[in-house]
């Protein structure tokens, strides 16, 4: 048998502490390594995954725009580009959209449009961001600072200057950092990667009024929330508030690597020609991606599907930390959930993996689940017995 993993090791560079399981083709939620093992998928690609795989309508969608048209530049529109922008605007309730290729360009994207946004009106490039203790926001030397995890950061200096960092649903902790020279305020409604931390209702929308009280944009990133994950389009919906700008990635192209920012008319309108761009970004391959992956969630009626088999999730794993002493609680919304233990989430996640599912950690302690969110109650039940089987070990 072929040892792709060895084989790996020798042609990447070591990014990665990678799981000794070869994935060779996926099926609906599942994934299929090279020996031919099934793993119920649990994590759908760190949240990208949103329609499983080989979903039809999507695949079709695809290879029909693969023999169109794949790649033009921005120099020119495509009616495809137009149609992804125009659904964009629609789910988000927002003006104008850029399309880049991932998360952290899209952070990147909003980092600089709120900073030409504070130069427009003070003359000057000398702005502060206020970011969140526990966040993720890319790798990028810019992305990586609003990220506010030390671990990500220390060997990489120097990163960009004037970010500092608040506690999440701290409003205190958030006033006592605006000055004159803050720009925005960025955060994920549910924090992901550091551990599964929703934002409080009155903590998200005591930032709009801070925002609009001190002209600040308020940037959040639903790059792993957004596009339905939470049961709502956008996550902010359930707060009754919108941002200035959103950021997005990961779930709006389904598998084909694009992200966007998008903003809001009045910070729309301090980008020019020439401010910003990407070769990639937007291309009618990935357009096709996004404008598709929106008719499916509106056709198919993914969101309903997403607000009740989330319920039954929510429910069995509230019953696993009931029954479970290691199992200290549950945070999380809709199909985005963490069970945060009283111990290293990693020797569970990779238990579950030998067991055939894949699941996440977050933080240190958090099992993240991020399904596909076409997942079923019977597959929320397979989960349920393979993790109690692993917690009673
Ligand atoms: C994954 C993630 C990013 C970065 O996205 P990439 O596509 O990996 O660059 C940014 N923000 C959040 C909230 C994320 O979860």
């Amino acid at each position: 048998m072929e040892d792709w993993y060895t084989r790996g090791e020798n042609a990447f560079l070591k990014a990665y502490g990678r799981y000794d399981v070869v994935l060779e083709k996926g099926e609906g939620v599942y994934l299929y390594d090279t020996n031919g093992r099934r793993y119920l998928d649990f994590y759908a690609g760190i949240g990208v995954n949103s329609l499983g795989y080989h979903y039809p309508a999507y695949v079709e969608a695809m290879q029909k725009q693969m023999a169109t048209l794949t790649h033009v530049s921005n120099y020119f529109y495509t009616p495809i580009a137009v149609e992804a922008a125009e659904a964009v605007k629609k789910a988000t309730q927002l003006e104008a959209v850029f399309f880049c290729n991932s998360g952290t360009e899209a952070t990147e994207g909003a980092l600089k449009l709120a900073r030409k946004y504070y130069y427009l009106k003070h003359g000057k490039a000398d702005s502060e961001i206020i970011s969140f203790h526990h966040s993720f926001h890319g790798r990028s030397t810019g992305s990586v600072k609003l990220t506010g995890n030390p671990a990500y950061q220390k060997a990489f200096g120097p990163l960009i200057d004037g970010v500092c960092y608040a506690t999440l649903n701290d409003i205190e902790s958030v006033k006592s950092l605006i000055n004159e020279r803050t720009a925005a305020i960025i955060v994920e409604p549910v924090q992901g990667e550091g551990g599964v931390y929703p934002c409080d209702k009155a903590f998200m929308q005591d930032l709009r009024a801070l925002c609009n009280e001190h002209d600040i944009c308020l940037i959040l990133d639903e790059v792993q929330c957004g596009m339905g994950r939470t049961g709502t389009i956008m996550t902010y919906f359930q707060y009754d508030i919108l941002p200035d700008i959103v950021c997005l990635a990961k779930g709006i192209g389904c598998g084909i690597p694009v992200g966007a920012f998008v903003a809001n008319k009045k910070w729309a309108q301090a980008m020019e020609p020439g401010d910003h761009g990407s070769t990639y970004g937007g291309n009618p391959f990935a357009c096709m991606a996004v404008k598709t992956v929106f008719d499916i969630l509106e056709k198919d009626q993914i969101l309903p599907h997403v607000q009740k088999v989330s319920q039954y999730l929510i429910q069995r794993l509230d019953e696993v930390v009931e029954q479970f002493d290691c199992v200290i609680e549950r945070r999380g919304l809709g199909l985005m959930q963490g069970l945060v233990l009283n111990q290293e989430a990693k020797s569970v996640v990779k238990a579950l993996l030998n067991d055939g599912v894949i699941v996440v950690t977050a933080g240190s302690n958090v099992i993240r689940m991020l399904p596909p969110l076409i997942i079923t109650p019977q597959h929320v039940d397979e989960f349920i017995e393979k993790l109690k089987k692993i917690l009673k070990k």
